[in-house]
């Protein structure tokens, strides 16, 4: 992130903690550390579990409620897992720690809770339910126990088995405090709940799923309970909501509403006045709170009293496709959202957000500042680890999960993301045809996504693309070259049209296209893997053509590109021999395994170069290649003179 924004996150943090801070109970005292259990219920709205909740029963979170206190203003920082649970492990919100979608990495310069707990003195354990929160994507820091198993061929786990692990867990003894997380994932689509949940819960099956879960969290906590004989610290927060077609959206991630961002909370252990709380707070407080707990610090500990203005943000459509970026702030009862105008929505009359406010409605000095100093993430923030590998991305689209292909182009009559619900269902669809590779039903879709939205990179680059590997090459260059038109300085419009060329009979010219993307982006692996291939292709060629330096040349760019990949070593061991570069010859010889088909060549010319070069091995060397020898080598051995007498 850029020094100014940095600089405008902590006056972000320093305003929304400000003031009227209480100094809870239990910190600095010599009472005894309790063990914390932590429970994430994943996709779980605010009004489908509590006391409060309608048409379903969750008898275990209510408990929790009645012996602790219970935060009906509670708010997710963003709304998706990781972004979300990331800001619940570091107390940054999503701009502070960087992670503004799944499939990114929680960079290690930020301490997470659990590594703060485990030098204090905690034993640490996680139990994750998704593919989502797999250890890969960087929170698994400081957990002496990270459970992400999940079956072959499944992304997630349902909360029983995911129950068990923890259970069998907390069966073993410790002398020291515990610190366990528990995630469950259930109420995520597809809503499909147990029995007999699902029988109860026929028209309901989303509040089945929640339904299934509470259960599971009531033999949880049991357990936690018989293991901390009731003097345990307990947290049960929601990661985000779901949107059931509030507003336009089924799920969630795409926009800021009350449905995917207000959240169930509740705090129970020590120093923890029951009741209810009905100022707004962000669950980017439970790392202070469990730090709270731990004896570590006590600013910003929900077991306190600070109040905040509470900001969000969605940064996906705008990180994806170059919508509107989406920041909300929340201050009494009070909600703006900022996207490209400003929506506000009184929330204690309107809690559906209804009636918008307008632009014209006056905002407290504090939330406007906070809004306006939220910082944007740059656009190049979009894209995924290079190193994601084709199954993590098809795990991770199983789960309804897909990535952009590029950066987006930053337009500044850019679309509200909530003007455009009526294309979400289209920008999924495309998007998980082109993860399972289906481009020819991806490509009328991309084209009606186009139609609604001609700026839009994510698709045009997708439409090239799926032209590209259906052969359509007229199509596809028509593609690429809206696609340069749209972001002419843009990475990954050369990577794709680069791989494009890769695929065809123009391959030469995908070589000069992919060297600039590599030279200017070296951790770009679709582009480095390509041209090595290219590379090694291009010195076979210029090989045959009798071209020994090109051929040298081209084989030993691939080297470089390849790494321990490389599997070219002979052909370059013997071109340098032929051109008489003896000292490189033995390296690249060394280096030819012993699975290689043509092993015998291999030892029978580092052999020639062993006599050449007068090294003191070289009879060995020779008995070697005769040991050794096959079919071919035998008479070239027979025939060689530099072995005669020796
Ligand atoms: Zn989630």
């Amino acid at each position: 992130m850029a020094r100014p924004a940095l600089l405008a996150l902590s006056l972000i943090v320093a305003t929304a903690a400000c003031s009227r801070e209480q100094p809870s109970t239990a910190s600095g005292s010599k009472t005894p550390r309790p063990s914390i259990l932590l429970v994430t219920l994943d996709t779980t709205r605010a009004d489908s579990v509590g006391p409060d909740a309608q048409d379903v029963a969750t008898p275990a979170f209510n408990a929790v409620a009645a012996r602790g206190r219970r935060f009906t203003q509670a708010y997710a920082a963003a709304p998706e897992t990781l972004p979300s649970h990331s800001t619940m492990m570091t107390g940054l919100y999503p701009a502070g720690h960087g992670i503004h979608e799944n499939a990114r990495y929680l960079a290690t310069t930020y301490p997470v809770l659990a590594e703060k707990l485990q030098q204090s003195g905690y034993r640490t354990a996680a139990f994750v339910s998704s593919f989502v929160l797999a250890r890969r994507f960087g929170l698994a820091r400081g957990f002496e126990v990270y459970d992400d198993e999940l079956a072959v061929g499944s992304s997630e786990r349902t909360s029983n088995l995911t129950t068990d692990r923890a259970i069998a867990y907390l069966a073993k003894a410790s002398a020291e405090p515990q610190l366990i997380w528990v995630h469950y994932f259930d109420p995520h689509t597809p809503y499909a709940p147990p029995q007999p949940f699902l029988q109860q819960y026929q028209r309901k099956p989303y509040l089945g799923e929640v339904a299934a879960m509470d259960a599971q969290l009531s033999r949880l906590i049991a357990a936690f309970d018989a293991r901390t004989a009731g003097a345990g610290a307990l947290i049960v927060v929601a990661d985000h909501g779901e949107g059931l077609g509030d507003h336009g959206e089924a799920q969630h991630g795409t926009l800021l509403y009350q449905s995917t961002m207000h959240v169930p909370l509740v705090i129970a252990g020590p120093g923890v006045t029951p009741g209810v709380m009905t100022a707004p707070v962000s669950t980017r407080r439970v790392f202070h709170t469990v730090l709270d707990w731990a004896g570590l610090a006590s600013q910003d500990s929900l077991r306190g009293t600070s109040e905040e203005v509470v900001l969000g943000e969605a940064m996906k459509p705008f990180l994806e496709y170059g919508w509107q970026p989406q920041t909300m702030a929340v201050d009494g009862g009070l909600k703006a959202i900022s996207a490209g105008k400003l929506e506000a929505y009184a929330l204690g009359s309107d809690a559906g957000e209804a009636r918008n406010l307008g632009s014209g409605v006056n905002l407290p000095a504090r939330m406007r500042t906070s809004l306006d100093e939220y910082p944007i993430p740059s656009p190049g923030a979009a894209r995924a680890p290079e190193n994601l590998s084709d199954e993590a991305k098809q795990r991770l689209a199983s789960l309804g999960y897909v990535g952009a292909t590029s950066a987006p182009v930053v337009r500044k009559d850019a679309p509200r993301p909530a003007d455009m619900v009526h294309l979400f269902g289209a920008l999924e669809t495309a998007s998980s045809l082109f993860v399972q590779e289906r481009y020819a039903e991806a490509i009328p879709v991309l084209q009606k996504i186009l139609a609604s939205d001609p700026y839009n990179l994510d698709a045009t680059l997708r439409l090239a693309t799926a032209h590209s590997t259906l052969g359509h090459d007229a199509e596809a260059l028509a593609a690429f070259g809206q696609a340069s038109r749209l972001a002419p300085q843009s990475q990954d419009v050369r990577t794709y049209l680069g791989l494009h060329y890769a695929r065809g009979k123009d391959w030469q010219r995908a070589i000069p296209i992919l060297e600039r993307v590599v030279t200017e982006s070296p951790d770009r692996v679709p582009a480095v893997e390509t041209l090595g291939r290219l590379q090694v292709r291009t010195g076979g060629a210029a090989m045959e053509a009798g071209d020994t330096e090109g051929a040298v040349r081209s084989f030993e760019a691939a080297r470089r590109l390849q790494g321990a990949a490389f599997k070219n070593d002979l052909e370059l061991g013997v071109l340098y021999l032929a051109s008489r570069r003896l000292p490189e010859a033995p390296d690249a010889l060394d280096r030819v395994p012993p699975s290689h088909q043509d092993y015998p060549m291999a030892l029978f010319k580092r052999a020639q170069v062993s006599v050449l070069l007068k090294e003191p091995d070289a009879p060995a060397r020779i008995a070697a290649a005769r040991q050794h020898a096959d079919a071919t080598t035998r008479s070239l051995i027979e025939r060689e003179s530099l072995f005669r007498n020796r």
